[in-house]
């Protein structure tokens, strides 16, 4: 089976683990500011601050830029549940928006119509690697200041217009096994406001500057110096993995001929987290899955119900109709991208696709 995703664990992510075992010192070590370094250079940002998780680097980033009780925060229904949960953990209300057709991503004419005066920030989440509109979202923030909080987590290194993901507000990466590099578990967050980086490091650890005195309440999303030694090791190899991803992708687009392939509009870096095709006009996923599984190439539904269709979330914001993102839910495959991928593979992929 090919699987849909698949880390890459070298001998240098091995040595480097072994490395920090070594040195004694497991926790917030040299290697975790290395990280945050290297994160904010790849970004051209001024902050980086690493955390637990992504999750835990967009609940950070949504406190630290002022969100909280009574405020209401636009974001993606088609995401992964950790968009809108952060939301929830912040005290905020997630007022879902429906998705673009194409793109997946936000889509800006109808986060303009969701405003209220309770709005505070929009979270754009740049889905399966692709960057959203943000010229246009950035312009609506402006026209109505709010906060922009990216959920980058699967955009690492992607762009547009030149314009790093990351770079257009405050932003949470993950670092999870499975996304463009890891560290296992991890997060960061990456932002050129100079409080919002403070509150960020302060939020990140137990709210203590001063060791044992605390000037606010904060929590423990540190992340450990044996993960940020995975991370350096990925971060070497992470413009070789989203190269191969893209050529992957590139295949993919000239060679599937039997389903809807993702379009990329120009002017985006896509980096290709996940190569979703769409079974659309009624035909049947679930047979297509079943086809590909026994086949051997393995797919993944990201995402089956979109957020506000949870029944949790139902009793939290209550009967949304969101057309496009419930009809995608319904519609999409993602298949094998990763740069794992051996070149019979890449075609072993194209050929079972079209035969669906
Ligand atoms: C992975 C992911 C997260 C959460 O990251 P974790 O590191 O798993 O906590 C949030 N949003 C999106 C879109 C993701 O893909």
């Amino acid at each position: 089976m090919i699987p849909i995703s698949k880390p890459y664990i070298g001998e240098e992510e091995k040595k480097a683990v072994l490395e920090v075992m070594d040195s004694g010192m497991l926790v917030q070590g040299p290697r975790v500011a290395k990280l945050e370094e290297r994160f904010a250079q790849l970004c051209g940002v001024k902050h980086a601050i690493a955390t637990s998780s992504g999750t835990t680097a967009l609940h950070v980033a949504l406190l630290a830029n002022g969100i909280g009780e009574g405020d209401e925060v636009i974001t993606s229904p088609f995401t992964f549940i950790a968009s809108a949960n952060s939301i929830l953990y912040a005290g905020a209300k997630p007022v879902f928006v429906d998705v673009d057709e194409e793109t997946f991503n936000l889509s800006p004419a109808l986060v303009e119509k969701a405003i209220t005066p309770r709005t505070k920030a929009i979270m754009p989440v740049h889905l399966f690697g692709y960057v959203c509109d943000m010229d246009a979202l950035q312009a609506i923030a402006e026209k109505h200041g709010l906060k922009i909080i990216e959920d980058a987590c699967q955009a690492v290194a992607a762009s547009y217009n030149g314009k790093m993901a990351g770079s257009f507000g405050t932003a949470a990466f993950s670092l999870y096994a499975t996304k463009n590099i890891m560290t296992g578990e991890g997060g960061m967050i990456t932002t050129n406001d100079d409080a919002v980086a403070d509150q960020c490091r302060l939020l990140r650890a137990h709210g203590m500057r001063r060791r044992y005195y605390h000037e606010q309440i904060g929590y423990n999303y540190r992340l450990s110096d044996l993960h940020a030694a995975i991370g350096l090791a990925q971060m070497d190899r992470l413009a070789g993995f989203n190269e191969k991803r893209k050529a992957n992708a590139a295949y993919f687009n000239t060679h599937i001929e039997s389903v809807a392939i993702p379009k990329v509009k120009a002017g985006y870096d896509h980096v290709w987290h996940q190569y979703t095709i769409r079974m659309d006009g009624g035909r049947d996923r679930d047979a297509a899955v079943k086809q590909l599984t026994e086949a051997g190439v393995g797919t993944g539904i990201f995402y089956p119900v979109p957020a506000h269709q949870q029944d949790y979330m139902r009793e939290i914001v209550g009967d949304v109709s969101l057309p496009v993102a419930e009809r995608i839910a319904q519609e999409v495959i993602s298949l094998p991208v990763h740069p794992m991928l051996s070149l019979d593979d890449v075609g072993k992929i194209v050929a079972e696709v079209n035969k669906l």
